[in-house]
């Protein structure tokens, strides 16, 4: 199997053969086709699995054809349990959106920085990657608004919950509309991870690799 019959635009197959990937690994092959359609995602992956790209590709091709943003309001949100995830994240982003006709834009915010020039970058931000902590702050400056989103994102689940925010996340998730598609990766599927998914993700398609 191809990426070609992922439901890819030539585009996003452009950007996928650039980055010298040949072959789809077994989650892109479920999760490409199912985040595209709209269905919320239960993805049990560690790193190196190609999980980012999994959610990456299909997001970027949701943007294709649209005109950007000129406001405050991100529609993708992906939740981080760490600095150094949301950077990782963000390049693999920039990395695919290099030739794409419309590039997303995407952002990375996170703690232990200064908060102004974050603050002063995030307009026209249509992906937002983010530590909980380090967004809060900025929706409390109205440097960001939450209401417009239409998917959200939480990888390392299990580590955002074991770094200790899950007061953090239930206080985003709260400010988040009611309708929107949630994709949800963790490494383990432990107790507080199940309540995380029951009480966040409707229908989802399942996929453990
Ligand atoms: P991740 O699990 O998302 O951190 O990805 C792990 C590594 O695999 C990264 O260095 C990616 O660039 C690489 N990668 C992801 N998908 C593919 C693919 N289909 N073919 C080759 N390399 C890939």
């Amino acid at each position: 199997m191809s990426f070609s019959s992922l439901g890819l635009s030539a585009p996003l197959l452009k950007a996928v053969a650039e980055q010298q990937y040949t072959q789809p690994y077994p989650i892109q092959k479920e999760a490409i086709p199912a985040v595209l359609r709209g269905r919320d995602v239960l993805g049990i992956a560690q790193t190196g699995s190609g999980k980012t790209a999994s959610f990456a590709l299909p997001i970027l091709e949701m943007f294709q054809g649209k005109d950007p943003i000129k406001n405050r309001y991100v529609k993708v949100l992906i939740l981080v349990p760490t600095r150094e995830l949301a950077i990782q994240i963000n390049e693999v982003f920039h990395a695919f959106n290099a030739r794409l006709p419309h590039k997303a834009k995407t952002m990375a915010v996170y703690g232990g920085v200064s908060i102004n020039p974050q603050m002063m970058q995030l307009s026209g931000t249509e992906i937002l990657i983010a530590t909980p902590g380090r967004l809060l702050d900025l929706v409390s400056h109205n440097a960001v608004k939450l209401a417009e989103v239409e998917t959200l994102v939480l990888d390392e689940a299990d580590k955002i919950l074991s770094l200790g925010f899950k007061e953090e996340v239930d206080k985003v998730f709260a400010l988040l509309p009611v309708k929107r598609q949630n994709v949800l990766f963790s490494a383990t599927l432990g107790e507080d991870v199940e309540a995380m998914v029951t009480r966040l993700l409707s229908n989802p398609v399942k996929i453990q690799v």
